[in-house]
């Protein structure tokens, strides 16, 4: 009977040592929960780090327009580009066409001055004993004159070439 109260007593003093000794399964448990604390409080902070970021993020992206955003402007350049090549293409053609339009004329205009020339030339035209009337002095000069030899007015070269059109249309007419 003693033998087993002996055995209680050292068997409750066993259970309190274990309760409050430093090294208990309650101590290692504090010491789990601290661990655990300082882990969630490191996840914590991990997320306002995170957060932190995407905010950071976010405010870059309104700055600066988000990354869809930014896919959907390269696709609007890239296509803002193209219509201005096509633009520019469409100019630059147009300004060639114009061009070779206008020499082509230019030479019509040559040529055919050219041919009332020799035709005029053939019926006894001669331009050197042909004369114009200067406007502003009104005198008779020579018709290929540019310059006025009484009042100094001068011709431009198309007023020259006006009059000798001019001119040879009349001799050829009669
Ligand atoms: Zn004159």
């Amino acid at each position: 009977m003693n033998k087993y109260f002996i055995s209680l007593v050292v068997i409750i003093i066993c259970l309190l040592g274990l309760f409050t000794s430093p090294v208990s399964v309650f101590a290692d448990s504090r010491g789990y929960d601290e661990a655990e604390q300082i882990r969630r409080a490191g996840e914590r902070l991990d997320e306002i780090d995170r957060n932190q970021k995407e905010q950071a993020s976010q405010r870059y992206d309104a700055a600066h327009g988000s990354s869809s955003k930014n896919s959907d402007g390269g696709v609007l350049v890239a296509v803002v580009l193209m219509v201005g090549a096509g633009l520019c293409f469409f100019i630059i053609y147009n300004r060639i066409k114009q061009e070779k339009e206008k020499r082509g004329r230019e030479n019509n205009l040559m040529l055919e001055r050219e041919r009332m020339l020799s035709k005029a030339i053939s019926l006894g035209f001669n331009i050197d004993d042909s004369s114009k009337i200067c406007p502003a002095c009104a005198e008779t000069i020579k018709l290929k004159a540019e310059l006025c030899k009484y009042c100094k007015r001068s011709f431009s070269k198309n007023e020259v070439q006006d009059a000798i059109d001019s001119v040879l249309k009349s001799f050829l007419k009669k």
